[in-house]
């Protein structure tokens, strides 16, 4: 070894924890790394592959390095190359797939060449549905495109799908057994014009392999070390592939993290990389822990909401430990509806702007893409430059545009006088939009989405110019599309949380985090919410810095404030009941007379739920409780719980403890007004209770009370 390479094998090992170096420094063989989110795990594996080239132990060409997205790919290879380990290949799955059939097509496709790929699935998908007179519309297409990518993915044949759909809990867009007509029907639409898929292009390089000697002995020659990472997303045909590539042999490094699993819908499984260690007697395992990425503020936010999980993904949790020096703790806001919600955002992002943050280290994460359209429009109204990322903007949306031609067409025959919000409603009719009524979900959810926004737009227009009608709305609506059709480079990212797996920022923002949006109302099976709660934790590990966590009570304003804030918060993030705290507002409270009638005692609605009757507030007035007394409240029921060998809660839930801070009961008439608060409890508490509401000291007040017997 020369000097040169040996320091820069030194290099490799340098800038590597502990954890990390065993990764890289495991012998060859099955190697698994179950690394959390933000632990370097891209780090682990580049180091890993450079490290055996420097050292002469693989060499270069024998190394197949592969991922998911053509961006992670290329990231990949860069790595390898700043790290002096240049011939790696790095691909995605179907980049190595394509690269060998086309190479083994003549000897294997008879003498002919590889078949041309299908450029749009979704035409033949059309096709076929006009040959067996199926109606569907684009959307209904694009949805039963998706299930047949899902069911050739999970290697199931149209025979199989209605019963294996059934197994799956798949929401079908069309009956089973039509889809699986469809299904056949697009297969025979795709043989007939000579034409492959990608997952006909995987299956076809696992024949080559499967049935071909040749072939098999020539490829597995040629690779002889895998390496997969974000392992949690493969799916049973990718599987099926690596292990015609390995043929037996066990030279296979994956990484992955259950937690993050949240592509399933697709047909991707964490079983495998779950099952690995079963699978490999003899593997090495190696886990990291250690968060490089985010603040232990962060952090702990992370995992307090992965604490919660259940499922097979939740049995290989990590806890992960945060690296970075402390930070501001995550904000949690609520507010009254949607386009509040959003101007607060977008003021929020000017401050960070302002401050220093560069635009393009801030991004604003949703659940569904049609929630990208209040954001679009709050951040160009505050002069926010911004790129959307993986979505269509708002009016590039084909349902969009052609809403928009249809509305202009309509401004010339409208009757004058009827209200705006209605006669948008009414044009959209024609292309299907119904209010009130969305589909259950896919694209057809989102195409109602846009739609609906479209209506909100009015509503809002039409709230704020007297006289607007659908001439002037059309009017406004051009300007804004023509604003935010300006290109962009340098901007805030506005993504779907699914879009933004892999990536990081200074400050994330994450919208929307009410029950029906997160988790999105069609998952309904625990699996499916399951899901949903690990996308909400891949979206808060995206955060080095700053993180924002927000949820609306209503969709526009003036609504009726129904909504509630995801269950997936924990209650340090305004969720479970406390109803969010509102940053940097002190509303005026009353304070609580005797029991009276159940009404918000700020806006005066009646409340029917029960959270918001224990703070005599509903969800859409902001919380006014002082948290310093809810802080010594919290201390002083923990050496009480302590001392008298309780669970807390059984002393007083949070709920009790905020209702207590926002009324500052000044009587025990007061206290025993407020629901949670018994008679028996007042007995017990009620004169630490008004006590620390005076001003006391937490550590003053333990030891009076002894539990009675009756508990
Ligand atoms: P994700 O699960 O989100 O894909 P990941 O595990 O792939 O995350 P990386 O993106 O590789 O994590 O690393 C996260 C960040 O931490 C990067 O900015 C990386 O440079 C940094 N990092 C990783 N390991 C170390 C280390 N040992 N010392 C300092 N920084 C590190
Ligand atoms: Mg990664």
């Amino acid at each position: 070894m020369t000097v040169d390479t040996r320091s820069a094998v030194e290099d490799v090992l340098a800038g590597l924890d502990d954890d990390q170096r065993a990764a890289v420094l495991a012998p060859r063989g099955p190697v698994c790394i179950l690394a959390g989110a933000g632990t370097g795990k891209t780090r682990a594996i580049t180091h890993r592959i450079a490290h055996g080239v420097l050292t002469g132990t693989t060499a270069p060409q024998h190394v197949l390095a592969v991922t998911f997205t053509a961006r992670a790919a290329g990231e990949m290879r860069g790595r390898l190359r700043g790290l002096g380990a240049e011939g790696v290949q790095a691909r995605t799955f179907h980049a190595a797939a394509l690269r060998q059939l086309r190479y083994f097509a003549p000897r294997v496709f008879s003498g002919k060449a590889l078949p041309d790929l299908v450029d749009s699935k979704a035409r033949l998908v059309g096709q076929a549905a006009a040959r067996s007179r199926l109606r569907l519309d684009r959307t209904g297409v694009r949805d039963c495109t998706s299930e047949i990518e899902w069911a050739k993915s999970a290697m199931i044949e149209p025979a199989e799908y209605a019963a294996a759909a059934a197994k799956a809990a798949r929401d079908v867009p069309i009956a089973p057994e039509q889809l699986a007509e469809l299904y056949a029907g697009y297969e025979q639409v795709k043989r007939k014009m000579g034409v492959i898929d990608f997952e006909d292009l995987l299956r076809a390089t696992v024949w080559a392999i499967e049935e071909h000697r040749d072939v098999a002995d020539q490829i597995r020659a040629q690779y002889r070390h895998f390496v997969v990472d974000e392992y949690q997303d493969v799916n049973p045909l990718q599987q099926r592939l690596l292990d015609a590539w390995l043929g037996g042999r066990d030279d296979l490094c994956v990484v992955g993290d259950a937690s993050q699993t949240i592509y399933s819908f697709t047909g991707a499984t964490a079983s495998y990389l779950i099952g690995f260690q079963r699978r490999y007697q003899r593997s090495t395992m190696v886990r990291l822990e250690r968060d490089y990425r985010s603040t232990p503020q962060v952090v702990a936010l992370a995992n307090e909401v992965i604490a919660a999980a259940s499922g097979v993904e939740a049995g290989v949790r990590l806890k992960l430990t945060g690296q970075r020096p402390p930070g501001p703790s995550p904000r949690s806001a609520n507010f009254p509806d949607e386009p509040a919600e959003a101007v607060a955002v977008a003021a929020r992002c000017r401050e960070l702007i302002g401050s220093g943050t560069p635009a393009s280290e801030i991004a604003v994460l949703f659940r569904t893409n049609a929630q990208s359209a209040a954001y679009e429009t709050a951040l160009a109204d505050a002069k926010v430059p911004y790129v959307v990322r993986g979505v269509e903007r708002f009016f590039e949306r084909p349902e969009v545009r052609e809403a928009m031609v249809l509305l202009r067409g309509a401004a010339r025959a409208i009757e004058p006088g009827q209200p705006l919000a209605e006669a948008i409603a009414e044009t959209l009719s024609a292309v299907g939009f119904r209010v009130g009524d969305p589909p259950s979900g896919g694209s057809a959810r989102e195409k109602w989405e846009a739609l609906a926004a479209l209506v909100r737009l009015g509503e809002d227009f039409a709230a704020a110019h007297e006289g607007a009608n659908l001439s002037t709305f059309t009017d406004e609506l051009a300007e804004r599309a023509a604003v935010q059709h300006a290109p962009t480079v340098d901007g805030v990212t506005l993504a779907s949380l699914h879009a933004a797996k892999g990536l990081e920022w200074d400050a994330v923002f994450l919208v929307g985090l009410a029950e029906g949006t997160m988790p999105i109302t069609f998952a309904k099976t625990p699996a499916q919410l399951e899901e949903e709660r690990r996308l909400l934790y891949v979206g808060i590990t995206r955060a080095r810095e700053h993180l924002w966590l927000s949820w609306s009570s209503s969709r526009s304003p003036g609504g009726r404030a129904s909504r509630r804030p995801s269950r997936f918060l924990p209650e340090s993030a305004g969720g479970a009941g406390s109803g969010g705290a509102r940053p940097g507002s002190k509303a005026a409270g009353t304070k609580s007379g005797p029991k009276s009638l159940p009404i918000c005692r700020i806006c005066g609605v009646a409340l029917f739920d029960p959270a918001q009757r224990k703070l005599r507030r509903c969800g859409g007035c902001p919380s006014d409780y002082d948290e310093g007394l809810f802080g010594r409240m919290r201390e002083w029921r923990a050496l009480l719980a302590k001392e008298q060998k309780l669970p807390a809660y059984v002393i007083f839930t949070d709920a009790t403890l905020i209702a207590v801070a926002e009324q500052m009961p000044a009587s025990e008439q007061q206290l025993a007004s407020i629901p949670g608060v018994g008679p028996r409890k007042l007995t017990l508490y009620g004169d630490a209770v008004l006590a620390l509401v005076a001003g006391a000291d937490p550590l003053s007040l333990t030891a009076p009370t002894t539990p009675d017997d009756d508990a």
